[in-house]
């Protein structure tokens, strides 16, 4: 349960004086649900207020406080606010303005002549100088008005002033806690204690290094309770009780004997690291990472015939539908005629065949499953689960993974492949938890894909080519950023694409497909392409992962600029998969940034998926790349990459030594760290400590 001491910071936000349903409303689009979020949720810069006693345009945009004298009150009616036009020490004049407000209350508070302290925005409105809602102010009260107004991230309808109002309600919530920061760390850092560092990330009023050491204090913070959680992850998965598997060679043997090739020296590599752990008692907890094509799938299969030599089942999840049954249908192509029961299951397979392959799992007689998450479903029971197999790893998280461990005899070991390679310090922060193996190296024969950057003077030409690599018997990607044409009707659309293309090539010629489908129709639409029938598949990003259409030789991406690199990179992956030499035309809208145009002068220059991910991770979040993680582990709120990279390591170091020395977490400092993980919401690390 979570420590009392931080329950009212888990409180909703409508918890918080004077926040009812329409503010609740707009807070909610921030995500800003509860007390914490409003604690997460830090200013992005300070603007300093000016104290003066004359007003003009060089102030516009700025928070002022200013002496000023009321000459007229105007009522306001329907639409209009009420106006209060008052004078400045100079006689410049500034209108005031509220709304819902009337003459008389305006009266009171600001009586005509007689000077008052005037605090606001001072904003600027046809000709004249304006206030909105600015507050009348007592001297006392302007006295302790900070110098320093941080502004924060808005939405529509809620005031700067409101959600500073709010932020520093919340802080007046924040609790003093125990410190679970190594005391050496924080003198080495000259970092402030958790709740000081909430406050000065809050009101930026202290200088640049107060400031700086408050967001690395919380941002690390952040960081530390993610490694904590994933090395109680770790050790729990290490400490459950596996079973090893010691395969004989039979059927691997076999199977490498009928392929037309020989293992890379990579796949070699990573198929003896994974024999190796499967042969140890301890479940494996491996991620293979190896860019597009680098074989992943072959290295995957023979461990899961390792696992059926030693008597074991294997199961292989996949995050789509089309890409459990691709997988299914490699398999089975592979494995044809060799002594192998391999089933498939997703939420679409139901009636008989689903009674009959449960059933067949069951009794042990099928050694592999495939299949979408529906195998986590309560109904499937395995007879002896050895090896969990997790194609693009990062869609799952560790709740599911212990989920699958639940349905197994002894923990199974598992095996994460993504074709995202990973930089070493996003490798820290979402798979700390893992060992890690790298396919770094294609097989032998592959053909450069070469990569081509057109503006849109170039859209007639490129469907002139497209035509013409059609009608030689080629088959294309078309790829669109979007579904549907937005308001403001610039937006590459693939249905609007795919009509436009269909008028040129033929209807018969060209498939579409996008997220927004039912997967039976997705289904048909892949079976068309990949059997020949359609030569174009117009597409959004839903083709990212996995489609194998060797004779797709062709692909374009409309407004290429819009997609992150390592996304730009996996789509890249589809083509280039025969023994034809492919191209991949980066279609750019008009306008680029200078951002826009390196990032896609790299994707010409390189086909190197590690290098593309490092400058991915600089240009955009961490989050990005690796898409949404689930429950467990989301990806970070204050720690943003710079800060990731900084701090990693020695979080993981500190995370570490805090549990050599107390792996309970029961001393003072193991307490507070437990307090941590509740507070950044790591708490599935504490389900662990009391389950072990
Ligand atoms: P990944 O999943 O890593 O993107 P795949 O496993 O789909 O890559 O492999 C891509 C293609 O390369 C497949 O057609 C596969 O049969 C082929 N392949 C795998 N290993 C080798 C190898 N050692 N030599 C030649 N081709 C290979
Ligand atoms: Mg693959």
């Amino acid at each position: 349960m979570r420590p009392a001491i931080i329950n009212p910071l888990f409180a909703e936000s409508s918890s918080l004086e004077g926040v009812g349903p329409a503010l609740v409303r707009q807070l909610d689009r921030l995500k800003i649900r509860r007390v914490v979020d409003l604690l997460w949720h830090l200013p992005v810069m300070a603007i300093d207020r000016v104290v003066t006693d004359r007003l003009d345009e060089t102030l516009v945009g700025r928070p002022v406080v200013c002496t000023l004298t009321a000459e007229r009150v105007e009522e306001g009616y329907g639409k209009r606010p009420l106006r209060v036009m008052a004078s400045d020490r100079d006689g410049t004049v500034v209108e005031l303005v509220w709304f819902g407000q009337t003459g008389a209350w305006a009266k009171r508070l600001m009586p005509i002549g007689e000077p008052k302290i005037v605090a606001g925005k001072l904003d600027r409105f046809g000709m004249s100088l304006r206030m909105s809602h600015p507050d009348v102010l007592m001297p006392a009260q302007a006295a302790r008005l900070p110098v320093r107004e941080p502004v924060y991230p808005l939405t529509e309808g809620l005031t700067n002033r409101r959600l500073g109002g709010l932020a520093t309600t919340a802080l007046k919530r924040v609790p003093a806690l125990e410190e679970w920061v190594e005391p050496s760390v924080l003198t080495k850092h000259g970092w402030p204690g958790w709740g000081a560092a909430v406050r000065d990330a809050h009101s930026m009023a202290g200088g640049p290094e107060t400031l700086s050491g408050a967001r690395d204090r919380l941002a690390y913070d952040e960081i530390l309770a993610n490694q904590l959680a994933l090395l109680l992850v770790r050790r729990d998965t290490r400490m459950r009780k596996g079973r090893a598997l010691v395969g004989d060679g039979r059927l691997t043997g076999m199977l490498t004997a009928r392929l037309p090739f020989s293992l890379t020296r990579a796949q070699q590599r990573v198929g003896s690291e994974i024999a190796g752990d499967m042969a140890q008692a301890a479940p494996m907890l491996r991620l293979l990472q190896g860019d597009v094509g680098s074989g992943k799938t072959l290295v995957a299969l023979m461990a899961m015939l390792g696992a059926a030599e030693a008597g074991a089942q294997a199961c292989l999840l996949a995050p789509t539908e089309i890409l459990a049954r691709q997988h299914a249908a490699t398999l089975a192509r592979l494995l044809e005629g060799m002594p192998v029961r391999l089933g498939i299951l997703t939420g679409r397979d139901k009636g008989r065949g689903r009674k009959e392959l449960l059933a067949a799992l069951k009794t042990g007689e099928l050694d592999i499953l495939v299949g979408t998450h529906a195998i986590f479903q309560d109904e499937v029971a395995y007879h002896d689960l050895g090896l969990v197999v997790v194609d693009e790893q990062h869609r799952f998280g560790v709740a599911q993974r212990l989920m699958l461990a639940a349905k197994a005899r002894a923990t199974p070991h598992l095996l994460a492949m993504t074709a995202t390679p990973i930089p070493r310090t996003l490798e820290l922060t979402n798979f700390g938890e893992m060992d890690s193996s790298r396919l770094d190296e294609l097989p032998p024969g592959r053909q450069p894909i070469e990569t081509r950057v057109m503006g849109p003077e170039r859209f007639g030409a490129l469907v002139e080519g497209l035509e013409r690599h059609v009608t030689g018997g080629g088959q294309a990607y078309w790829v669109c950023p979007m579904v549907n044409e937005t308001e403001e009707g610039d937006e590459a659309a693939a249905e609007q694409r795919a009509v436009f293309l269909k008028a040129r090539l033929g209807d018969l010629k060209v498939g579409l497909v996008h997220g927004r489908m039912k997967p039976a129709e997705k289904d048909a639409v892949m079976a068309a392409f990949s059997g020949g029938e359609t030569k174009v598949l117009v597409a959004t990003t839903v083709i990212e992962v996995g489609v194998d259409v060797p004779n797709a030789t062709l692909m374009v991406v409309e407004a290429a600029e819009r997609f992150g690199l390592a996304q730009l990179h996996q789509l890249r992956g589809r083509v280039g998969r025969g023994s034809e030499k492919s191209v991949c035309v980066l279609l750019r809208g008009a306008e680029l940034s200078e951002t826009a145009r390196a990032r896609l002068a790299l994707m010409r220059e390189t086909n190197d998926g590690f290098r593309i991910a490092e400058a991915d991770l600089k240009l955009r979040g961490a989050g990005e790349i690796l898409g949404t993680r689930q429950s467990g582990d989301a990806a970070f709120r204050l720690a943003d990459p710079e800060r990731v990279a900084r701090f990693v390591a020695m979080a993981h170091d500190d995370a570490r030594l805090l549990l050599d020395r107390d792996g309970g977490l029961e001393g003072p400092r193991g307490a507070a760290a437990r307090v941590l993980l509740y507070l950044f919401e790591r708490e599935a690390g504490v389900a662990l400590l009391r389950s072990g």
